[in-house]
């Protein structure tokens, strides 16, 4: 599925004195299959953005379709898309209303109109896909699981409807590193697996860096950048500018070289930099 914005601006409380443009003439598309992460400081308009892929939020200007369905088409359904284009918003545990995890999770396909069994099998999936057993939790209140649990069972929500696009804004936020590591491996296997189009909303300049192919950083509600995670993180000073910054490990390498070592900056996770720098000392542990 495709996802493509022409010169998208939004307003919110247009008209008002409080108007503010939250994005500006935004153009960009999402291909099919493509791993996607979304980085920028507070304000940046990540969150309006995101609601554009799936019609949440339709432009104040300009123009969003999805696999060429024009979603500003007074005729278009924006149910089916939002069906095709799952959500997880950020702190999605705070939307849990089930009396049991099987009923929560099951929520979205049990509308769809499916038969008991079939809800009960996308139950099963969904919970699996983000490593909870289905017998342990499917009678359990969903109020009563750990902080993470509850996480989790609140992505599976969205997965249980089997989207082609997962969009999730700051899925790990409030997390801990084990946690967040988790949660990130889960979205990473269901991207390798499913071949599902992923769009990863983060703060944090590590997770993007490993996971993703290609990297939309947002600035006062413009793409400023947009390339691969090499590419973009190749432009420190730029990122600086904008309050943002790379990876510990690549500002790590960048200091090296500037230390005289004649190490490639173009690192991005600790494995890589351990190579490199075995490499230019000449393959000595
Ligand atoms: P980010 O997700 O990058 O932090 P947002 O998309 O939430 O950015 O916000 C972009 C801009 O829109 C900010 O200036 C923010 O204050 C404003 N904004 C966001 N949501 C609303 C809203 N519901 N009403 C009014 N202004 C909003
Ligand atoms: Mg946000």
């Amino acid at each position: 599925m495709s996802i493509r914005l022409e010169n998208v601006s939004y307003r919110y409380l247009e008209d008002t004195p409080m108007e503010t443009e939250a994005l500006s003439n935004v153009s960009l598309e999402i291909k099919d299959g493509e791993f996607v992460g979304i980085i920028g400081p507070t304000g940046s308009g990540k969150s309006t953005l995101i609601q554009h892929f799936n019609g949440l939020l339709l432009p104040s200007s300009g123009k969003v379709w999805v696999d060429g369905v024009d979603l500003t088409h007074k005729d278009t359904q924006l149910r089916k898309i939002r069906q095709k284009v799952g959500m997880v918003f950020q702190y999605p545990e705070h939307q849990l209303f089930g009396e049991t995890v099987l009923e929560d999770v099951g929520f979205g396909p049990q509308n769809g109109g499916l038969s008991q069994e079939e809800v009960v099998e996308r139950v099963r999936r969904a919970l699996a896909y983000v490593g909870l057993d289905f017998e342990e939790l499917k009678d359990q209140s969903p109020f009563e699981l750990s902080g993470g649990q509850k996480r989790r069972v609140a992505i599976a929500g969205v997965l249980a409807m089997e989207p082609s696009v997962l969009i999730l804004d700051e899925p790990t936020a409030g997390l801990d590193p084990k946690g967040r590591e988790e949660i990130l491996d889960e979205i990473r296997a269901l991207h390798k697996e499913r071949g599902i189009t992923v769009i990863l909303v983060s703060h944090s300049m590590e997770d993007v860096a490993r996971l993703v192919d290609r990297l939309i950083v947002m600035h006062q509600g413009r793409v400023a950048l947009d390339g691969t995670p090499v590419e973009v993180f190749r432009q420190a000073e730029t990122l600086k500018e904008l309050g943002l910054g790379v990876p510990q490990v690549t500002e790590l390498m960048h200091e090296l070289k500037a230390k005289g070592l004649a190490v490639n900056t173009d690192i991005l996770t600790v494995e890589e930099a351990e190579e490199e720098i075995v490499r230019v000392m000449g393959g000595q542990k």
